[in-house]
């Protein structure tokens, strides 16, 4: 997100925030992040709707609200963290868990002879507009390369 977009979000959501958290203190971003609800913490817990493909105890898959391609789903880890850049410092078991989820919901759509893109954007330039780290999957038609 843009610095303009981070000021305005985290003021908004500080103001409320000391009013039933008298000693709260300032976070830093990275921490603030972390607590921060990501629509897709609201459709995991359920307090957003979402058109759900698949599920299993370590993934979550749903329709994108905006697709891009005729098929266009989003996977998330059960598990949170923000971004692509995490995952060197993360269990190898959980992140082999979430690219083996990934395929598998791929051959779930029925995608696997007619083929698919898997995209992860990371942080500003990557376009990555949610702090949720997620992977798309795009299928559906014949995709164009390099991307924009
Ligand atoms: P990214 O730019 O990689 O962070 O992708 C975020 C994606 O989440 C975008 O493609 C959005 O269209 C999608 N998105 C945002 N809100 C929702 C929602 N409530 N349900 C489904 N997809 C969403």
């Amino acid at each position: 997100m843009s610095r303009l977009q981070w000021k305005s979000l985290r003021s908004r959501v500080e103001r409320t925030r000391h009013q039933y958290e008298p000693g709260y203190r300032s976070l830093d971003q990275k921490e603030w992040l972390k607590m921060h609800k990501t629509v897709f913490d609201k459709i995991l817990s359920g307090d957003l709707p979402a058109d759900r493909v698949y599920e299993d105890d370590s993934v979550f898959a749903f329709r994108d609200i905006n697709p891009q391609a005729p098929v266009h789903v989003l996977v998330i880890p059960k598990t949170k963290f923000a971004r692509f850049t995490e995952i060197s410092s993360r269990p190898a078991e959980e992140t082999g868990r979430f690219f083996s989820a990934v395929s598998k919901v791929a051959t779930f759509l029925n995608l696997d002879s007619s083929g698919y893109r898997v995209v992860i954007n990371n942080g500003r330039d990557g376009g990555q507009a949610v702090e949720y780290f997620h992977a798309h999957i795009l299928a559906g038609r014949k995709l164009t390369w390099p991307p924009g």
